[in-house]
């Protein structure tokens, strides 16, 4: 048999050129070859890694399923996890079987979401914990800084750059992620009679929102914002998106009151008040109210799918404090396990948390807060020296971490 020439068979290197040259059955590779290929294996396994999000090989889950999930981190909020899971589902449901829609008249319309809550009850939760569930790209977007085309803030365009920017630019998984517009309570026109002023932020935004949320191409600055006009636009397709929009509504309770009552006057009317929940009003909320409160009719038609999420009660906010996968306790644990110690805090300590968050109004939003300030000098301290293996956080101790906080910095947190 010939002998093959002492060559690498990628590169032609002779032996003499190359480091190593490593024999195979009837080939060489020399180092150089091996390196760069060595690179170009680990790229294209990093490449093959962000595929299944890439191509949104979403996961498909039955809504109990779903709800399930939401449970694991979301506490309560029942009726909002069962109403977002069966719009979720049929959405996502909708996009599978695009195939089977040919030759069927039947088309099933997209269900954009309401969410109306206090603020801190867990909405952009629910969104974000949604979308990590069923694995597509996510992005948050705030419509107070959104202005119409032409004004000083952002087009309504920069929340698409966003979600793109989630997906890592690739527009396909772009075009199937979800979208939670916060605060869209504060883009609500000012009165319920449309006036002929232009009413710059509020109803002029609604209207430019209406074309991203019924589905419709638009042109993406990749970057987002006005600031680049040289840049190439993105043609994004925002007809599969679902758009989750929430609010804490300020004040809606007393229209649904209204509403409600003025309903209830008339025969049987005294059997039916009673049966209402004076407590939260919320729980009766229906489109006609979103209109009361100043959103456009336009948009509440594009928002078919509409709940509530209850206020926290103590319950609740303790609840949140050790049950959910990432809860704030478990958190600590996690970070004070790395030091080698076991954390444990005291049932009226926990309690004593929960009350400061119901006192400065901070809903589950100032737990952290509260918990940062009552954990920090301990977190400070504790890598430095030869602690003890068990800590345990009791109400005294909290209450005087707590006493030495600054407190003006916790109201506005
Ligand atoms: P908002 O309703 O204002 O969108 P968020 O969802 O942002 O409120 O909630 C703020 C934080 O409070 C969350 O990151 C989460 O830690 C906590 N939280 C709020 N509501 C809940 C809840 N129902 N279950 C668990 N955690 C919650």
């Amino acid at each position: 048999m010939e002998k093959i020439k002492e060559k690498c068979s990628f590169c032609g290197r002779s032996k003499k050129e190359t480091a190593i040259l490593i024999a195979g059955l009837d080939a060489f590779i020399c180092d150089v070859c091996v390196n760069q290929a060595h690179l170009i294996v680990s790229e294209e396994i990093q490449e093959r890694k962000k595929v299944p999000a890439a191509r949104n090989e979403m996961k498909l889950l039955k809504p109990a399923d779903i709800k399930k999930h939401l449970d694991e981190y979301v506490i309560g909020q029942d009726e909002a996890k069962r109403v977002l899971a069966v719009a979720v589902y049929n959405h996502y449901k909708r996009l599978n079987q695009k195939g089977f829609q040919k030759d069927d008249e039947v088309e099933i319309e997209k269900s954009n979401i309401i969410l109306v809550g206090e603020t801190g009850t867990g909405k952009t939760l629910l969104a974000k914990t949604i979308s990590k569930i069923l694995n597509v790209p996510f992005c948050i977007a705030d419509a107070t800084v959104l202005t119409e085309a032409g004004y000083v803030g952002e087009d309504v365009e920069s929340i698409l750059a966003r979600l793109l920017q989630a997906a890592d630019y690739n527009v396909e998984a772009a075009q199937r992620g979800i979208v939670f517009i916060d605060e869209v309570d504060k883009i609500a026109r000012k009165s319920d009679n449309p006036s002929i002023t232009r009413d710059v932020s509020g109803e002029g935004v609604q209207q430019a929102l209406l074309k991203l949320l019924e589905g419709s191409s638009v042109n993406v600055p990749p970057q987002g914002g006005r600031k680049h006009p040289e840049q190439k636009m993105i043609l994004l397709d925002t007809r599969n998106i679902l758009f989750i929009c929430g609010g804490a509504f300020d004040g809606i309770e007393k229209k649904i009151a209204r509403r409600v009552q003025s309903k209830t006057i008339g025969y049987s009317a005294s059997k039916e008040t009673e049966a209402f929940d004076n407590t939260n009003m919320l729980r009766y909320i229906s489109p006609q109210d979103l209109k009361s409160f100043g959103l456009i009719p336009e948009l509440i038609g594009r928002l078919p799918v509409l709940s509530h999420l209850d206020p926290l009660d103590e319950k609740a906010l303790k609840r949140i404090l050790t049950e959910p996968k990432n809860a704030l306790v478990k958190q600590y644990q996690k970070l004070l396990a790395m030091d080698g110690v076991s954390l444990s805090f005291d049932d009226d300590a926990l309690d004593f948390i929960v009350q400061k968050a119901i006192e400065f109004k901070l809903g589950a939003r100032g737990l952290r807060s509260i918990c940062e300030g009552i954990m920090n000098d301990l977190m400070f301290d504790l890598p430095g020296q030869k602690a003890e293996s068990k800590l345990v956080i009791t109400k005294a101790y909290a209450e005087e971490r707590f006493d030495k906080l600054k407190l003006a910095r916790l109201k506005v947190a």
